[in-house]
C-alpha cells in the first residue's frame, strides 16, 4: 500500500498512487508547480541565465582594465567580410573601431602595416591585418568567435 492522503476535491483519504480518487472520483493529479522537477529546471533555468549573463559582464570588465582600453573588438563575422585590397578605412568601418598599429615597415617605396584589433571570443582572442601602401594584403585571426 502507498502513502495515504486527502482528496483535493472531497477531502477523502485515499492512496497516493489512485488515479482517481475512489470516493468522489476527481483525478489524482499532483498540480504542475508542485512537482519537484519543475522547480529543478526552473532554478537550473534561472542559474545558467545568471551565469552566462555574469560571464558577459566579467569579460567586459576583465576588457575595460586590459592596456587597450578604447580597443574595439572584431569577431568572426566581420573578419571574414574583410577582404584583400581594401583600405584600412574600410576595414576599419566593418570592425567598428581602429585598430593597433603592431608593426610599421617602409622599404622601398612598400610602406607595410599591421594592424592588430582585439578578438570577440577567449581569451587572446584576436586578428591583424597587414596593408602594403594602404591596401590590405593578408589577415590573420586567432581564437575569434
Ligand atoms: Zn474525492
Amino acid at each position: 500500500m502507498g502513502k495515504l492522503f486527502n482528496c483535493k476535491a472531497c477531502g477523502n483519504e485515499m492512496a497516493k498512487s489512485a488515479k482517481t480518487c475512489p470516493n468522489c472520483g476527481a483525478k489524482n493529479k499532483t498540480p504542475f508547480y508542485k512537482k519537484w522537477w519543475v522547480w529543478v529546471i526552473t532554478v537550473v533555468v534561472v542559474v545558467v541565465a545568471a551565469t552566462s549573463g555574469n560571464t558577459g559582464s566579467e569579460n567586459n570588465s576583465g576588457n575595460t582594465s586590459a592596456p587597450q582600453k578604447n580597443s574595439p573588438k572584431i569577431s568572426m563575422e566581420e573578419f571574414e567580410k574583410i577582404k584583400t585590397g581594401m583600405s584600412y578605412e574600410e576595414v576599419v568601418s566593418i570592425i567598428g573601431g581602429e585598430g593597433e598599429l603592431t608593426s610599421q615597415v617602409d622599404i622601398a617605396g612598400y610602406d607595410t602595416k599591421m594592424y592588430t584589433w582585439q578578438g570577440e571570443g577567449g581569451l587572446g582572442a584576436n586578428a591583424n591585418a597587414t596593408f602594403q601602401n594602404g591596401a590590405l594584403t593578408s589577415k590573420a585571426q586567432l581564437g575569434l568567435k
